[in-house]
């Protein structure tokens, strides 16, 4: 008698989960080969369906085990839930997030804990945050939310907890948002713990993640995992705790596939396992604060560890000290660069932070104002000067930089706008016999890379270090007591409804590098709007100012946390299509709207900040409501009716990070 299976296929159709049949036994989480249409592809057993089946229907039949080695049962539920709340088909889910399969994979590597270091004694604050902790059962689901200013000696705190749950032979999995903050915590976990620890992120071997999977689902003992957004899927058994650390970062939110957020879906991961939950920041989400603030679950830490002081915050005002883009030093004012020289000369580090890559952010004729833009995307191509090229920052196209102006010949070509390279250039020029190096996409390639240019700048070997947000995020900087940020002003202006939140977790950030171990230390701000508020917070170290005025803008434009939001993106290379498209599908959504889901408000269709990208055009349609339910089910209904041509696709983001 063949049996019958609900299989979760991998295809990007709406209902991935499809009947197949079989004369032997599956389990639920086999990973399995199917026949689809006339392909053959991949599935996941999703369980056994009993009772009667249409008997006019041939079901086809499953030809066999994938790899009898990787079983994700225990982890059906969470992809479940992922599914369904960010509207991704379930079976390309699976497969999205499973290492491929390897048949002679190589020993996996892992760092020893070494428990070297004696445990710190914590302070006050630290302790009371402790014993708040410490009262948690770790046999079953809580969450809390630790808001420690920066520097204020969270990892410590981390790690108590994480003893407590290692020595209960359990496992625990350390979320951060990137992969430049790993090397810092793997030696600190090494000197303070004594079991293995793993890493999992972007830049290890297919290898080593395959390795850790499979691991994972034995019993053997307790360990670690430190890993970035995507180890949220790592099937692991005897997982005791979730920590997630600096919880409010962007990176924890997937761009493209199922764009999930990490943080959430730990949360639903801990629920759904008991499991207790730590989300730790100096600058948590506005939607983590308003969740968490008003019950016990909130922690606080107000002070930094060790007599560790904030840094004062001086704002340089540019419309005072800009001489503009033919002064010798721009964009950096003398005045500052006299700063940073005293630094230097008192045998300390300086960091300098600015958002963009390269030497001018666009080039444009003197002459006839022409500028040289991406031919496949509607964005102007970005200056390398070292490497002699223009190119574009959202697709792969580079030209040699040219020597005149296509149009009028003119050969007196203006850079305009700066980012990483140009500023080191400056600095280079002003300070000859200082050792400057940059921390950006376009140097850091590799972790080994990164930890190179870490590691000289720990041992003193660099005297500046230029950097992108890289830098701004959790390092540990012991001899840095000035960081300059430029070009702040142009992440103030982004049109977006998170703006506001995030210039401020970036400045509290960068400023947290600065005077992390006792000296007195500042940060200066260039700007052309001193008069934001958001720098008087910033300067107050005002995280609770900060956020009782957002917050408020937040209800009134009814933006999230009171309201959730969906941005559906419709893309597709020729732009009349499109454009009938993106207002055919809208239309749709304000019809089911207004007949059935009257608490859901539709928005626009409208073209993206960057319509054109790689030759493809994207418009974006919002829908806003304070109804969850009403919102997923309009959400579902919606998606069922959908035919789309060939090159015409649609991504749903469901809570975006950006609305571009
Ligand atoms: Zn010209
Ligand atoms: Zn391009």
């Amino acid at each position: 008698m063949a049996k019958h299976f609900l299989v979760a296929v991998n295809t990007p159709f709406n209902n991935s989960l499809l009947t197949y049949k079989s004369e032997v036994e599956f389990l639920k989480g086999d990973l399995v080969e199917i026949p689809l249409g006339k392909r053959i592809t991949f599935g996941c057993v999703i369980n056994e369906i009993s009772g009667d089946l249409d008997t006019d229907i041939e079901y086809k039949k499953i030809r066999g085990l994938v790899d009898d080695s990787i079983n994700i049962s225990g982890e059906i539920d969470f992809l479940s839930w992922i599914s369904k709340y960010y509207h991704y088909p379930l079976g390309q889910l699976i497969f999205d997030t499973l290492p491929k399969v390897l048949k002679r994979p190589r020993e996996l590597k892992f760092f020893e804990g070494e428990n070297s270091i004696p445990e710190v004694v914590l302070e006050n604050e630290q302790e009371l945050a402790w014993e708040e902790l410490d009262k948690l059962n770790i046999r079953s689901f809580s969450k809390k939310l630790i808001h420690g200013i920066t520097g204020s000696g969270k990892s410590y705190i981390y790690l108590k907890f994480i003893k407590k749950v290692l020595n209960e032979n359990r496992r625990v999995l350390f979320l951060v948002p990137e992969i430049n903050l790993t090397p810092q915590f793997i030696s600190f976990f090494v000197q303070h713990l004594k079991v293995p620890i793993y890493l999992y992120h972007s830049d290890i071997s297919n290898s080593d993640k395959y390795n850790l999977w499979k691991l994972m689902q034995e019993d053997a003992g307790p360990c670690l995992i430190i890993g970035v957004r995507s180890s949220i899927f790592i099937p692991i058994k005897n997982l005791g705790c979730i920590v997630v650390d600096e919880e409010h970062d962007n990176s924890f939110k997937q761009d493209d596939r199922c764009p999930y957020s990490a943080r959430d879906a730990a949360l639903k991961k801990a629920q759904l396992n008991n499991i207790p939950i730590l989300l730790g920041s100096a600058t948590p989400g506005m939607d983590s604060f308003y969740n968490f603030k008003k019950t016990d679950d909130y922690i606080p830490i107000t002070k930094r560890f060790s007599k560790g002081s904030l840094p004062e915050i001086d704002l340089v005002d540019l419309r005072e000290t800009d001489y503009g883009i033919d002064f010798e030093t721009w964009p950096i004012p003398v005045s500052t660069l006299e700063k940073v020289k005293q630094r230097l000369e008192a045998g300390e580090q300086v960091l300098f932070f600015i958002n963009k890559l390269g030497f001018a952010s666009y080039v444009q004729c003197r002459s006839c104002g022409h500028t040289f833009d991406c031919p496949n995307c509607s964005v102007s191509l970005t200056m390398f000067k070292g490497r002699r090229e223009l190119s574009c920052h959202s697709c792969t196209y580079k030209e040699e930089m040219p020597s005149m102006c296509p149009m009028c010949q003119n050969m007196n070509l203006l850079n305009k706008g700066f980012g990483t390279e140009k500023v080191s250039e400056v600095l280079e020029e002003y300070f000859g016999d200082k050792s400057i190096a940059r921390f950006d996409r376009d140097e850091i390639k590799t972790t080994k890379k990164l930890e190179e240019v870490l590691n000289s700048f720990h041992s003193r070997r660099i005297d500046i270090l230029v950097g992108t947000q890289m830098v701004s995020k959790g390092h540990n900087f012991k001899n840095v007591n000035l960081v300059v940020v430029l070009g702040i002003d142009s992440q103030m202006n982004y049109p977006d409804y998170r703006a506001n939140e995030r210039a401020y977790q970036l400045l509290t950030q960068i400023s947290g590098r600065s005077g992390r171990f006792g000296k007195s230390s500042s940060v200066m701000v260039h700007t052309h709007n001193p008069e934001n508020d958001i720098f008087s917070f910033v300067k107050a170290h005002s995280f609770d100012g900060f956020y009782q005025k957002e917050i408020e803008i937040r209800e009134v434009c009814s933006c999230p946390p009171f309201f959730k939001l969906v941005a559906i993106y419709i893309n597709g290379k020729d732009r009349d299509v499109l454009v009938g498209l993106a207002n055919k599908l809208t239309s749709e959504l304000s019809f089911l709207s207004e007949k059935y889901f009257n608490e859901v408000g539709v928005l626009g269709p409208r073209p993206t900040v960057i319509e054109k990208r790689a030759n493809k055009y994207t418009w974006v349609t919002l829908l806003k409501s304070s109804d969850i339910n009403q919102l997923h089910n309009l959400l579902s209904t919606w998606e069922e009716k959908i035919k789309l041509k060939s090159g015409y696709s649609i991504k749903i983001d469901v809570d975006p990070t950006f609305i571009t």
